[in-house]
């Protein structure tokens, strides 16, 4: 998996875990909740797959150090070895 792909993926954990989280909003009544506690550790699930996913892959592919974290930042130079992260089509 490459770093760009990394993100996308870990971006969709996130938004998929704000989705599980909120939606225990809706399981307020007693009888639901084992529905809740369920849907809330899905949610801390996908938020620490995100964070693993981010760790793992979100590196440069030219030195392997680790990218600066944030949603959606996608650097256009590794902060570290200065390598170009573009793709030559992106350069055009
Ligand atoms: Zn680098």
């Amino acid at each position: 998996m490459d770093y760009k792909k990394a993100g996308q993926v870990s971006n969709w954990f996130f938004i998929t875990s704000i989705i599980a989280i909120v939606g225990t909003l809706f399981f307020k009544d007693p009888s639901q909740r084992m529905t809740q506690l369920i849907l809330f550790f899905i949610g801390i699930a996908l938020i620490i797959g995100g964070i693993v996913v981010r760790i793992i892959f979100w590196r440069c592919p030219k030195c392997k150090k680790m990218l600066t974290l944030g949603y959606r930042l996608e650097p256009d130079k590794c902060p570290r070895c200065r390598a170009s992260l573009l793709s030559d089509e992106e350069k055009k």
